[in-house]
């Protein structure tokens, strides 16, 4: 769908995000010939720099993170075209009134704060002060979104001072993916899942985003934050809550974003005894956690494993497992949707337990697959196997060979067009903070310390007894 002309300031657009993820997004967005005439994107940081030299640093990045629209010298130069530069600083005057005079009147204005988030305040304080807001003003915020409760409450309130919750997009990025996406299409748009999408036919669900990167260049937030602010209080959750939100009445923001709120809310307080924390050891590849940290009584976690329940009508009794870690032996964020075993095999005991998968794979291949259970071909009787069904079609769809488009894209795009369903709103942000808070604080008050795990493993021990306990277990990672 073709977009009116607009400006997009990215603060912060000399940084590691703007530069590895924003600019190439917007550069394959270009590319596709979706843009009117006459679109503009002003970096705006500290760095200083002029308008060509910006334009370079620009080019170099897309050539490693967009390599394959760069053979296109042509529509790299017309892109290159549309960057300007700001030298701009968040806590003084300087550089306000030049990116007031590069903005255009009548049209999408769009402020993208890919900035530490001290600046979040200063930014959209200075942003009204030099009157640079318009009805048709948006400002997207980057993780993280405040430290706990409070400070996430503050946050809220200093940008609610200036700007409405219509105009706030904050993002997160996992929420952009295709295959989320087409989670809810498969899910709400077909007869056949809805039905058993409940405590009665689902066992239970998995969620995993594993990392096998460590904490490289963000040591200093990290050591702040651990894995539970980093990433299951935001990331985990907003795929929670997809995953078990009620039907919406209509894909539209509000409609959304009311039932991911609900689930949040849903959420009963999780008990110690059902979370791991873990925190990786050197092993034989590099250094440790603490030692990147350097700081050897750290108890920050790398990890963390826990079972969640949602006391509502539909989830009552079916366990939530979440996970996620720094250093395990892959990179892989899949969420499987685990079915209960048919009630009855006809097919004697020899035949197994063949119970239903759904996995909804956002990295790497993106996709979901449905793991059916058939007769195995050939003469050898009534054996049974297991197949996946692979329901994300790409090959159908004729999109095969073609990488699904990065969750920047979408998001980026869907900020110009106005549209906050893959956005997350200021009461699920804080509903998700007050479900976090009690945990962090009865490991301070316990005086709890990670579980050592091995880079380059599945991770602690422990996690893996969680779920034996219970008498089920994790789904490979890979
Ligand atoms: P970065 O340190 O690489 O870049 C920070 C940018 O802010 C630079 O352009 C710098 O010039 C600018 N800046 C700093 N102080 C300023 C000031 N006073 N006035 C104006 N500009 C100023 O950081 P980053 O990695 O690009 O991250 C930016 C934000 O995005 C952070 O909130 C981070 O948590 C979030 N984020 C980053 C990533 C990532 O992959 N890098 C992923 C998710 C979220």
């Amino acid at each position: 769908i073709p977009v009116d002309p607009f400006d997009l300031v990215i603060f912060g657009g000399t940084g590691d995000l703007a530069q590895r993820k924003i600019l190439p997004a917007l550069f394959r967005r270009f590319c596709s010939g979706q843009w009117a005439e006459g679109v503009q994107i002003i970096g705006a940081a500290r760095t200083i720099h002029d308008r060509a030299g910006f334009q370079t640093m620009v080019a170099e990045s897309l050539r490693t993170h967009a390599a394959a629209q760069c053979q296109d010298e042509g529509a790299l130069r017309a892109f290159l075209d549309r960057v300007d530069y700001v030298t701009l600083d968040g806590y003084s005057n300087e550089g306000w009134d030049q990116l007031s005079d590069k903005l255009n009147q009548d049209r999408v204005r769009a402020f993208y704060f890919s900035v530490g988030p001290r600046l979040f305040g200063p930014l959209a304080e200075r942003i009204k002060a030099h009157d640079l807001a318009t009805p048709s003003t948006r400002i997207v915020v980057e993780k993280p979104f405040g430290h706990d409760l409070e400070s996430a409450r503050a946050l809220n309130a200093t940008l609610a001072a200036h700007f409405r919750e219509s105009q706030i997009y904050r993002i997160d990025h996992y929420l952009g993916k295709e295959t989320v996406q087409n989670l809810m299409a498969v899910r709400f748009g077909n007869m056949l899942f809805e039905p058993l999408w409940n405590s009665q036919y689902v066992d239970h669900i998995q969620i995993t985003v594993a990392e096998s990167v460590g904490i490289d260049g963000r040591e200093e937030y990290y050591e702040r934050a651990g894995a539970m602010r980093d990433m299951m209080q935001n990331h985990l959750m907003q795929l929670l809550c997809l995953i078990a939100m009620e039907p919406p009445a209509k894909f539209d923001p509000d409609a959304v974003r009311d039932e991911k709120s609900k689930v949040i809310r849903a959420l009963d307080q999780v008990q110690p005894h059902h979370i791991v924390r873990g925190q990786f050891d050197g092993g034989g590849s590099g250094k440790g956690y603490s030692e990147t940290v350097g700081n050897p009584r750290s108890t920050t976690e790398s990890y963390v494993a826990l079972r969640a329940h949602i006391s509502n009508w539909r989830w009552a009794g079916t366990p939530f497992y979440l996970r996620t870690g720094k250093r395990l032996v892959a990179r892989s964020s899949v969420i499987n949707v685990m079915f209960k075993d048919a009630p009855h095999s006809i097919f004697g005991e020899e035949a197994g337990r063949h119970a239903n998968v759904l996995s909804i794979r956002l990295q790497p291949n993106e996709g979901i697959t449905l793991k059916v259970t058939i007769k195995e071909p050939g003469p050898g009787g009534m054996r049974l196997v297991d197949v996946p069904l692979d329901m994300s079609f790409a090959k159908a769809l004729g999109s095969g060979n073609q990488d699904p488009p990065d969750a920047y894209e979408r998001l980026v795009m869907d900020v110009i067009r106005g549209n906050q369903t893959l956005f997350m709103r200021g009461d699920e942000v804080e509903a998700a903070w007050a479900w976090t808070d009690p945990i962090i604080a009865g490991w301070h008050a316990r005086g709890d310390v990670p579980k050592p795990y091995e880079s380059g493993s599945t991770g602690p021990g422990d996690a893996e007894l969680l779920m034996k306990r219970d008498g089920r277990r994790w789904q490979g990672i890979n």
